[in-house]
């Protein structure tokens, strides 16, 4: 049995990760503070007596003794990220040093949930791991961008000076069950809308495009990347290459939904990325037979039988 602290791990992706990790024997620490995590995602795993739940900030030094961290601890959704962008950057800097300071102490391997957003709005497409990005340093996203891509440069530099054991992967567009309705992000939005019979919020034209990944495949992913051996260290996408625009998600979610909703187009937020898709040659060479198992009908479906559980309409 390992001992494995999830920070973030109340978060949309972090209780999808503690879950799989409890389900395959392994001792789980939940590091969260719930800023854009949830104490109800989580709650039901306190019964497992493998679980713990600790509630705090990844910017406050925390110790314990693991044999892994996965370090997953960020708001992650542009509307939660920009909501105290100062704090978004210390989460993702601070929280980087913090937890590298306690793989280095205890000898943990130490997984970094990095983002396809260190691409920023990319002009090589797909995006392959050596691609340096387009990021603009002083615009909205930037508290988000450049706090993850300072986090890698951490990442990277512990292990060659401090010989830390990192693995870091960069998570493209991710969605299902557990996010939040007010998360702001482009599937939970529309799903939420469409339930409500409300307009369906199109920012831009529509034809921005994102490739989107189905959270089971991505936490699969993360634990391959875990299991790697240590010369591993990536950064390494994943994602989903099946790429649509956002009309076409709109369109997709009205028809799933059997909605009445019809579509609004609203002003683009600055800095949008017009496009986005991962290239993963690199996931499927290195993480043993890895490959995304879900389509984007059969994900946004499980997703749709989520939140119209938890929307009164
Ligand atoms: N978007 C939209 N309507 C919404 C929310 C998002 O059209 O209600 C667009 C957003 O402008 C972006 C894309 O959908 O082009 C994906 O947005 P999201 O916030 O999910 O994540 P991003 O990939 O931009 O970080």
């Amino acid at each position: 049995m390992k001992r494995i602290l999830v920070t973030g791990g109340a978060g949309f992706i972090g209780t999808h990760l503690c879950k799989r990790l409890l389900n395959e024997g392994n001792k789980v620490i939940c590091l969260d503070d719930y800023s854009s995590g949830s104490k109800d995602n989580i709650i039901h795993l306190l019964d497992n007596p493998n679980f713990e739940l600790v509630q705090h900030d990844v910017t406050i030094p925390f110790f314990i003794e693991v044999d892994e961290i996965y370090n997953l601890a960020c708001p992650a959704s542009p509307v939660q990220y920009q909501n105290d962008p100062i704090k978004t950057i210390k989460t993702s800097v601070m929280g980087a040093i913090n937890m590298l300071d306690l793989a280095q102490r205890i000898g943990a391997k130490i997984l970094q949930a990095s983002t396809s957003e260190v691409y920023g709005d990319p002009n090589i497409h797909p995006q392959p791991e050596t691609y340096w990005g387009n990021v603009n340093p002083i615009g909205s996203r930037a508290c988000y961008d450049e706090g993850k891509r300072c986090a890698e440069s951490l990442f990277v530099n512990y292990h060659k000076q401090n010989n830390v054991r990192i693995k870091i992967v960069r998570i493209f567009n991710t969605y299902g069950p557990n996010m939040l309705t007010n998360d702001g992000r482009v599937v939970s939005n529309f799903i939420v809308q469409a339930f409500r019979n409300k307009p369906i919020t199109i920012y831009g034209d529509g034809c921005q495009t994102r490739s989107f990944q189905y959270v089971d495949d991505l936490v699969d992913g993360l634990i391959r990347m875990m299991n790697t051996s240590d010369e591993v260290i990536g950064p390494i996408n994943i994602g989903n290459p099946d790429e649509f625009t956002i009309l076409e998600l709109a369109k997709k979610v009205i028809e799933l939904t059997g909605s009445n909703s019809w579509i609004e187009f609203r002003e683009l937020p600055e800095d949008d990325p017009m496009q986005r898709k991962p290239d993963i040659s690199k996931a499927i060479e290195m993480l043993g037979g890895w490959s995304p198992k879900i389509d984007l009908k059969t994900g946004l479906l499980n997703t749709i039988d989520y939140f119209k559980k938890i929307i009164v309409r």
